[in-house]
């Protein structure tokens, strides 16, 4: 999938089409977010401020999400799921747990937005994409001798024994875009080479894909393997982090939305998801330190967000790597052959 990158956006007006706050409530809105909790927070709030609806947030890992989607199948509890990574989306879509919908916002929508709407046939759409890699800690690898690592291959130094953290790729969507990332970047075979070598350095698993990153700012980890956005993070707020696109080339996410099947509050959700792919909801996503690049060509980049269009990025295949059988297939080769290695 090609990716154009619109720069120097602006933002238009858009209250029109939503109208400013009722005075009254009108109903409820399950969420399911999948992005960094104080984005989570600052969309739910400002959805709730602009129509009166009240909204119910929990934020969980990509993989999580799937899995209470999955799990909760026969008795819907969730309205939306907002944010995380596309390949869990593109799974629940195929595996038919979300709604087909299409707004009338997708005219305004980036073309790799809409290429994840027609992988998911109309369940799924892109809010936002950025691109995975690593943060490390500048002080920590000064102090092991080692030069700046640049590159994949930079990890599997000895040096890093038990100084490199990443996510499990069952509950997180960065850890699993890592694997499909290497597989597709090396193939399937030296690809899981490359994972068996970097487990050897790998201290911890964590839950959540961003965890990493502020383990290598804290300098708990010289090395967190992550979205960069997610380093950028702490870099900006002045921590000895520093944040990589690797040499070799790297993957990247289209962050998606789905409206979850059976959804009680239906009407409440579309009105959500016109809602968050608007340039205003869309903008959030800065002040609350998430810095992917939106998927509205009007809502601003901000300018945190790292360069996708100076990056060596893989021609990453989501229809493939969000599809169920390949999906599944993988992590429960990586749980086999990856994880369970002593
Ligand atoms: N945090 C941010 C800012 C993200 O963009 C994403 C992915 O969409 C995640 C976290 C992913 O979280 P996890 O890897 O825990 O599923």
């Amino acid at each position: 999938m090609q990716l154009k990158f619109w720069l120097g956006a602006s933002v238009l007006a858009t209250a029109a089409m939503f109208g400013s706050a009722p005075a009254s409530a009108q109903g409820s809105l399950v969420m399911y977010c999948g992005v960094q909790e104080e984005w989570c927070r600052a969309m739910s709030t400002a959805f709730e401020k602009e129509t009166g609806i009240k909204v119910a947030m929990t934020r969980k890992s990509a993989g999580e999400v799937y899995a209470q989607v999955k799990a909760e199948a026969s008795n819907p509890r969730g309205d939306i799921w907002w944010g995380g990574t596309g390949d869990p989306h593109l799974q629940a879509a195929e595996e038919g747990l979300t709604e087909e919908y299409e707004s009338a916002m997708n005219k305004d929508l980036q073309d790799w937005s809409l290429s994840q709407w027609k992988a998911a046939k109309k369940r799924a759409i892109g809010i936002y994409a950025g691109a995975l890699g690593f943060g490390f800690n500048t002080q920590l690898i000064k102090e092991k001798g080692l030069a700046d690592p640049k590159c994949w291959a930079d990890l599997l130094n000895p040096k890093l024994k038990d100084d490199v953290q990443v996510a499990d790729p069952n509950s997180s969507g960065t850890a699993y875009t890592l694997l499909a990332t290497v597989v597709q970047l090396m193939g399937e075979d030296k690809g899981f080479d490359y994972l068996r070598a970097l487990h050897k350095n790998v201290s911890q698993y964590t839950k959540s894909g961003a965890a990493p990153a502020k383990a290598a700012s804290l300098g708990e980890t010289a090395v967190g393997i992550v979205f960069i956005h997610d380093a950028v993070v702490f870099a900006v707020q002045g921590d000895p982090i520093k944040p990589v696109a690797p040499c070799e080339g790297t993957g990247y996410e289209i962050g998606s939305m789905s409206i979850i099947k059976g959804a009680r509050n239906l009407e409440n959700a579309k009105k959500f998801y016109d809602w968050a792919l608007t340039p205003a909801a869309q903008a959030l996503g800065a002040p609350a330190k998430s810095y992917q690049v939106p998927s509205n060509k009007n809502a601003p980049i901000p300018p945190q967000a790292p360069k996708m269009s100076d990056m060596k990025l893989i021609n990453y295949d989501f229809v493939k790597y969000g599809s169920s059988a390949e999906r599944t297939r993988l992590l429960t080769k990586w749980d086999k052959e990856i994880k369970a290695q002593p």
